[in-house]
């Protein structure tokens, strides 16, 4: 097979990339290890920044979002029995997140691709990329047991955290920066309307928690728990357990519901350096990874697919590489602006083993600070929104 841009993965970035690159009349063929039904089933992110937001609306695949995504103007922190509100909108002229799940955004991106005519080869694992060095990339897939060829002008890799894009880099053309949270998030999806408007962060002596949500008879619940922990150990019974615990307020009922799944999500972060090697670009979870806490990773994929597709469009336009060799330079700046706001969330709103009451007090005064001090509540709110610059 032969393309003009070879793009690994059909998660957001991917398909975001693709998409973006189509409406510029450049050729795109998006592998795929999965198949369809399981990539538009996957439950996984559901905050979208308001840049996000405006980007799909802006190219035409935001309709049902529109109709269906959840916006919010603000969002709780809770902490001492006590619920803040952090007014988002009213602390960034207006901005707000929406609340759409990632799989939505999924399915809206595929079906606007096939429509327009677009390839995306389902349960096609790519297995690794050559010709790096001569400028003429191939990626090397299975497929319906057969091993096949894709030549491109450029490899982009939205295959994920474990994909093969960025092993297929020469050792020592890229370095990892990269550090471990030791608490996981235990996720559940409950077939229950939400018992809150807005999302709410907790912290309390037990842990964290967060109350979110996908639609008016969805919740989406998480519980700090371990990393080495097995969801065999976290019956419903001890899940709602602990989510009445940490969520505790007067005057505040939790609902419960049916249990729809459950699954454990690690915390880490990761930063790859530079997102690209000759044609090769990463994008999205294969070239960084963020804690779930600030609810940044798809956000961020989209993002870097939308710095790539703009420097892919100058290129064949024009013959112009110099947006191509900036593309990781112009990445990385949000990158790790975005880091860095998911681990100060982290460490603020999480309990870590082993730490001493003192660790906790003050804990309890950055959080009494971000609620009581405009300015601390902007610098949450403008980055949870996502900031227009950085
Ligand atoms: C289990 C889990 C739970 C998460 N939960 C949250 C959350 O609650 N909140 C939040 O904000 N963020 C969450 N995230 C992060 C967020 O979902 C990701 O940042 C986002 O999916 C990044 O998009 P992406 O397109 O870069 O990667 P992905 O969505 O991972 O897409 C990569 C795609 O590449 C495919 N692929 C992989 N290897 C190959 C190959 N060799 N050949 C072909 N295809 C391949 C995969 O099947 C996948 O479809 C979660 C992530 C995970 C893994």
């Amino acid at each position: 097979m032969l393309t003009q841009v070879g793009i690994v993965g059909a998660g957001p970035a991917g398909l975001v990339l693709s998409h973006l690159l189509a409406r510029d009349g450049i050729e795109s063929v998006v592998l795929e290890s999965r198949d369809r039904d399981y990539v538009e089933r996957r439950v996984r992110a559901g905050v979208l920044e308001q840049g996000t937001v405006d980007l799909l609306k802006a190219t035409g695949v935001g309709a049902r979002l529109e109709r269906e995504g959840l916006v919010h103007h603000g969002i709780e922190l809770r902490f001492e029995g006590q619920a803040h509100r952090i007014a988002l909108s009213e602390l960034t002229g207006g901005r707000a997140i929406t609340v759409y799940g990632q799989q939505e955004v999924v399915k809206d991106l595929i079906a606007a691709r096939l429509a327009a005519g677009g390839r995306i080869e389902f349960e096609a694992a790519a297995v690794g990329v050559d010709g790096l060095e001569e400028d003429a990339p191939v990626v090397r897939y299975r497929q319906g047991g057969q091993e096949r060829q894709l030549r491109c002008d450029v490899v982009a890799a939205c295959d994920g955290s474990h994909g093969v894009g960025r092993e297929s880099i020469p050792a020592g053309a890229i370095a990892l920066y990269e550090t471990e949270y030791p608490v996981a998030w235990l996720g559940i999806l409950a077939k229950v309307a939400p018992s809150t408007e807005e999302l709410i962060y907790s912290y309390s002596q037990g842990g964290f928690a967060l109350h979110s949500m996908r639609s008016p008879t969805i919740s989406r619940l998480y519980v700090q728990c371990r990393p080495d922990d097995d969801p065999a150990s976290w019956p419903d019974e001890r899940v709602w357990s602990e989510l009445h615990a940490r969520l505790a307020m007067p005057g505040f009922a939790l609902a419960e519901g049916p249990i729809l799944e459950k699954g454990i999500t690690a915390m880490r972060s990761l930063v790859v350096e530079p997102m690209q090697y000759r044609r090769l670009y990463l994008a999205g979870d294969a070239a960084h990874i963020v804690p779930a806490t600030g609810a940044k990773g798809l956000n961020l994929a989209v993002n870097d697919v939308r710095i790539l597709a703009d420097a892919l469009v100058e290129w064949y336009r024009s013959g112009r590489d110099d947006l191509l060799r900036g593309y990781s330079a112009a990445c990385l700046r949000r990158v790790w602006r975005v880091q860095h706001f998911s681990w100060w969330m982290t460490q603020m709103l999480h309990r870590f083993e082993g730490e001493s009451e003192f660790d906790h007090r003050l804990r309890l005064s950055q959080l009494r600070y971000v609620c009581s001090s405009r300015a601390a509540a902007t610098t949450l709110a403008e980055n949870y929104v996502g900031l227009e610059t950085v």
